[in-house]
């Protein structure tokens, strides 16, 4: 492409394999060809990129790896610019007396844990997709992950962010201190923004002291209901683990079809389950742990050692892609419930699947209430793929009556659009409306996304 004035020197491509590899996400929603793709190395770029945007009547869709789950990288068409993150991948600073950390947003999470853990600091945040997704996709999704149960998520540890408007203006929200009341809190508006504001080109994050001790145990179920009772249990007994993830059968058989790791097939769910803290206190509460579970029939296997522990780990995170081994399309969402109605929202599901004849196959985040629910249906079948669809409108309303929300932590993009007046109310919608519209004017950031 004969790079425009205002943006050379800057890396960009119209080549069709570029903008192929830049078509789609992790979501069901269908690719779309972008206009270009560019990659800015700073924020000088990013400022060049946007302006030109903005002034040509063009779309920026900021992009950090594509493993978002709500079609919300995915471009909205010729008009769209996607503004890949990926060459801004540098942590600029590990500031140990103020315990924060500031990167660039291409930066991926997983190498920023190993990069602190080796240094003896602990970033949280730890979405399954962690080898690949970045800091900046992390912040724009608000991403959670099997520790949000402990620790919370990317937003609690969030203190300070830049990111470039549609205007090309750089701002500056949060700060490096604890506190701060200053104004409206412009950080946390932009954090799970899905790309609809501004470009995030730098990001300053809280670090924690590395727990000095963990254990890990998976507990095997012979029935479903009584692994979700050991969640309430185990959080009522005032226990507070740092991953409490579920799988149920459909699951477990799908990751041992697909990557066997050896866990046991006959089991109808199995709980994962993670403490951490001083070792003596890590100890006794792995024990009482332990007795809750065997309360309820359940079989408690304590990982020896660290390959034992990765290779749990590796079998929970193979979960996603095992699943397309059992059919061509999976509808995934991500439904939260208080924790005290696990057991209600499993057993709603099972219901839903024996009256639509569909395999719905669940797993997650339990000790939040953060449960994946996946639609297994043959996107050739159309029959099928509209019965899977409408599964997911009964699934959201059963959600809701229980108190829940549609999205614990992929955000709405285009995919959960249709359904955000289920749970948001008119009013709440007009401002938030009004709130995009305030950033972004002249819609030029990833239209189309949230709102429809
Ligand atoms: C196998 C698998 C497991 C997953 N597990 C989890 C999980 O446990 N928890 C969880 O929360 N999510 C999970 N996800 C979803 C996904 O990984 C997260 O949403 C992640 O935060 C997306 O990061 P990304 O870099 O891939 O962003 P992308 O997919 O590229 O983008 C996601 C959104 O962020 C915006 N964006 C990206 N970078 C920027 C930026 N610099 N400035 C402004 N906006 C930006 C995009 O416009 C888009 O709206 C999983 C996905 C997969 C495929």
């Amino acid at each position: 492409m004969k790079t425009p004035s205002g943006i050379s020197g800057i890396h960009i491509s119209t080549d069709r394999e570029d903008l192929i590899c830049y078509s789609f996400d992790a979501s069901i929603a269908e690719p779309a060809l972008p206009h270009a793709v560019a990659w800015p190395k700073n924020t000088d770029e990013a400022v060049r990129i946007i302006k030109y945007a903005t002034e040509n009547n063009l779309h920026v869709l900021p992009r950090g790896a594509g493993t978002g789950m709500a079609g919300a990288s995915v471009p909205s068409g010729t008009e769209c610019i996607v503004v890949s993150l990926e060459k801004m991948r540098k942590i600029l600073d590990v500031d140990t007396k103020n315990m924060t950390a500031v990167v660039e947003p291409g930066v991926v999470n997983g190498r920023l844990q190993k990069d602190l853990e080796y240094l003896g600091y602990f970033y949280p945040p730890d979405p399954a997709s962690l080898n690949i997704c970045t800091i900046g996709g992390n912040v724009a999704t608000n991403a959670g992950g099997p520790r949000a149960l402990k620790y919370g998520v990317t937003r609690d540890y969030v203190m300070g962010i830049e990111v470039v408007l549609p205007d090309g203006s750089i701002i500056n929200a949060g700060s490096k201190t604890r506190k701060h009341v200053v104004g409206y809190d412009l950080k946390d508006l932009l954090i799970g923004s899905e790309g609809t504001l501004a470009i995030t080109t730098k990001i300053m994050l809280r670090l924690l002291p590395l727990p000095e001790d963990v254990i890990t145990l998976l507990v095997i179920f012979k029935d479903l209901e009584s692994s979700g009772l050991a969640v309430s249990k185990i959080i009522s007994s005032k226990i507070i683990p740092r991953t409490l993830e579920f799988m149920d059968r459909s699951s477990i058989e799908a990751v041992e079809n697909y990557k066997p790791t050896g866990l046991p097939e006959n089991a109808e769910a199995l709980l994962l389950i993670e403490l951490d803290g001083y070792p003596l206190t890590v100890k006794k509460e792995a024990e009482k742990v332990v007795d809750i579970c065997n309360r309820l029939e359940g079989e408690a296997i304590i990982a020896e050692d660290d390959i034992a522990r990765e290779q749990l780990w590796e079998a929970r995170r193979s979960i996603s892609p095992a699943l397309y081994q059992i059919k061509s399309a999976k509808i995934n969402e991500d439904i939260v419930v208080p924790r005290d109605k696990i057991p209600s929202i499993l057993v709603s599901l099972r219901k839903i699947s024996e009256d639509t004849g569909l395999k719905i196959v669940s797993f997650g985040h339990a000790g939040d209430g953060n449960i994946h629910v996946n639609i297994m249906a043959d996107k050739d079948d159309k029959e099928e793929y509209a019965k899977a669809l409408n599964a997911v409108k009964k699934i959201f309303e059963h959600t809701l009556k229980l108190g829940g929300s549609i999205s614990g932590e992929h955000g709405i993009g285009t995919v959960k659009a249709p359904y955000i007046s289920m749970e948001i109310k008119e009013r709440e919608l007009q401002l938030m409306k009004g709130i995009k519209g305030l950033f972004d004017p002249k819609g030029t950031m990833n239209p189309g996304k949230i709102f429809i």
